[in-house]
């Protein structure tokens, strides 16, 4: 489903060139649960940025289905990014003057979907993230972890088959963390997570599988474990 093979990518600031990702290939599942780790530094959001098509690489080919990312019009970019992938940050980059409805409807309301689609789905929803209950909620009345399950909800609603995270239990306690991975673990039955993490226990906790980033950044290394 998400291919990737031989990717390079290279930044140049005042003169120095870094070489941010290194020669990666790999071959991602179509449902699954899976980390990226490696210190800070050695290109992981450079690497989500490329998946995200939110920037290309140097060199190297990225198969979605059965388009290389670079064959697509700016128009399919677009799509692509609309319906197919989902984002989770760390910050949560939740609307506070919005309800925690308001703000998880948003994409299918600037999409222009039905009141009756957008209710379907925004009430499974909530189910699956364990937010029933708090609909009518402001944002400044939750508590961090659940305005990480917010964010997750806003790029479920969409139903997407990716979703990608960065770093998204940065911000929370290991407590709160572990429900959030919980709730990725379940998603991840029907669909494609990739989530970055510094949070190597829970990685060898929940990942079906595992992409290691060497230390000294010289090479990328795909580990698989667990499964
Ligand atoms: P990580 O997410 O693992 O911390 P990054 O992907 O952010 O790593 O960065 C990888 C390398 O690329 C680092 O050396 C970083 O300084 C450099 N880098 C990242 N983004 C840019 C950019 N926009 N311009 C220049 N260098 C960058």
């Amino acid at each position: 489903m998400i291919r990737l093979i031989n990717i390079n990518k290279y930044y140049e600031t005042g003169g120095e060139k870094v070489h941010a990702v290194r020669n990666l290939s790999v071959d991602f599942p179509d449902t699954g649960l899976c980390f990226i780790l490696g210190p800070s530094g050695s290109g992981k959001s450079t690497l989500l940025n490329l998946l995200g098509g939110l920037d290309t690489p140097d060199s190297g080919e990225i198969w979605i289905e059965d388009r290389e990312i670079k064959s697509l019009s700016r128009k399919e970019r677009i799509n692509y990014l609309n319906s197919y992938l989902g984002f989770v940050f760390q910050e949560y980059n939740i609307l506070k003057d919005l309800s925690l409805k308001e703000n998880i409807i948003l994409p299918l309301q600037i999409q222009g979907y039905s009141r009756r689609e957008i209710n379907k789905r925004f009430n499974q929803i909530i189910e699956d993230v364990d937010l029933k209950g708090l609909e009518k909620r402001k944002v400044s009345q939750l508590s961090g972890g659940q305005k990480q399950r917010i964010a997750i909800a806003r790029s479920l609603i969409k139903e997407p088959s990716l979703i990608i995270a960065d770093e998204p239990t940065g911000n929370l306690d290991s407590e709160t963390g572990h429900n959030i991975f919980n709730i990725f673990k379940k998603l991840s039955k029907d669909r494609l997570v990739i989530i970055v993490t510094h949070d190597e226990e829970s990685a060898l906790e929940f990942a079906d599988m595992i992409i290691r980033i060497s230390p000294d950044g010289d090479s990328l290394q795909k580990v698989n474990e667990n499964e």
